[in-house]
């Protein structure tokens, strides 16, 4: 985690600092590892939610190709970025010659409108860039991790090549990117290192923490009432008798990786204490677990707002995290 500037505003006497969650990866060309370290962002980002609200964020996915393919494409994109100077901002008038990869980064809105016609970089890919891109699109899409393809995207930065994402956040307005990433194989060699292939991503936490909670222009995905609500406890489970502590801890971990916000007391205490333990904790749900209910494997599952509370019957541990998982998924 790094607290960074912003070289941009580097002249502003209040320079922007910021908060960012950094992931580097150094591994040659390999789409499994790339899958993986996208998984991995995506996942951070989700773990605050309930596994309801999981499709908040977007993946928008996009290669750049190797420096080869690049050569043919920057000079098309050149030739473009010329002939439609004059409907271009002054900044991006300035980073055609400068870098005009950036241009198609601009979030002014006649330069989007220009940048919407440009040639797209996936049109000049080589060979094994190509193939690249196609592995990585099936690894992502046998584990299920959707994304959007942005032929248009390029994250701004030289140094980038090849595989390049960014994931954005819903209602965040211009500013929706929360995490971004990409393949920078030549940067370490460049600045003097070894020849050492890296992919990585970084986490903006403020842009995450406004996506969530938002701030006075942009909503968040939860308003924050909502989002504390959410933080209360699903499910508290209630056991009687220490013996229960091991089984109780796995049926809570169970339950949490089916993203269950799961309570649980290790210590001795009555029915009646848990039950108000649980209720002071404004848990949905709570469950009870005892000698008697283990021998007969059957539990309690209360319904805490209603007072309603119901017999669930089952096999071991695994099938009672299912039963209770599929029982309050939808009430939850
Ligand atoms: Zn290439
Ligand atoms: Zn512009």
């Amino acid at each position: 985690m790094d607290p960074c500037l912003d070289m941009k505003d580097l002249k502003k006497e209040d320079s922007v600092n910021f908060i960012q969650i950094d992931v580097e990866l150094f591994s040659p060309l390999n789409p499994h590892i790339e899958a993986e370290l996208i998984f991995l962002a995506m996942e951070i980002l989700k773990a605050p939610f309930s596994f309801q609200e999981k499709d908040i964020y977007t993946l928008e996915l996009n290669t750049l190709g190797c420096p080869n393919c690049r050569i043919k494409y920057k000079e098309d994109l050149l030739k473009f970025l010329e002939e439609n100077k004059e409907n271009l901002c002054e900044t991006c008038k300035e980073r055609i010659t400068r870098n005009p990869l950036r241009v198609l980064d601009c979030k002014n809105e006649t330069c989007k409108e220009v940048v919407s016609k440009s040639p797209i970089i996936t049109e000049y890919l080589c060979k094994e860039c190509k193939d690249h891109f196609i592995s990585l699109k099936e690894v992502l899409d046998f584990i299920g991790i959707k994304y959007v393809e942005n032929p248009r995207l390029v994250r701004g930065l030289d140094y980038y090549v090849r595989t390049i994402f960014e994931i954005k956040a819903k209602g965040l307005g211009a500013q929706d990117t929360v995490a971004a990433g990409g393949r920078y194989d030549y940067l370490l060699k460049e600045l003097g290192g070894p020849e050492l292939p890296a992919i990585g991503f970084a986490i903006g936490l403020e842009r995450w923490a406004i996506s969530i909670f938002g701030d006075e222009e942009n909503k968040g995905i939860l308003e924050s009432k909502k989002f504390l609500e959410k933080l209360n406890p699903d499910l508290f489970i209630i056991l009687l008798g220490k013996e229960l502590l091991n089984e109780g801890f796995k049926l809570a971990t169970l339950l949490r990786k089916k993203g269950i916000r799961c309570e649980i007391t290790y210590e001795e205490k009555s029915l009646k204490a848990q039950l108000k333990n649980a209720d002071k904790l404004l848990a949905k749900y709570s469950l009870i677990l005892g000698d008697e209910e283990l021998k007969k494997k059957s539990a309690i599952l209360r319904n805490m707002k209603e007072s309603i509370q119901e017999e669930v019957k089952f096999k071991d541990w695994e099938d009672l995290s299912t039963k209770v998982f599929e029982k309050i998924k939808n009430k939850i």
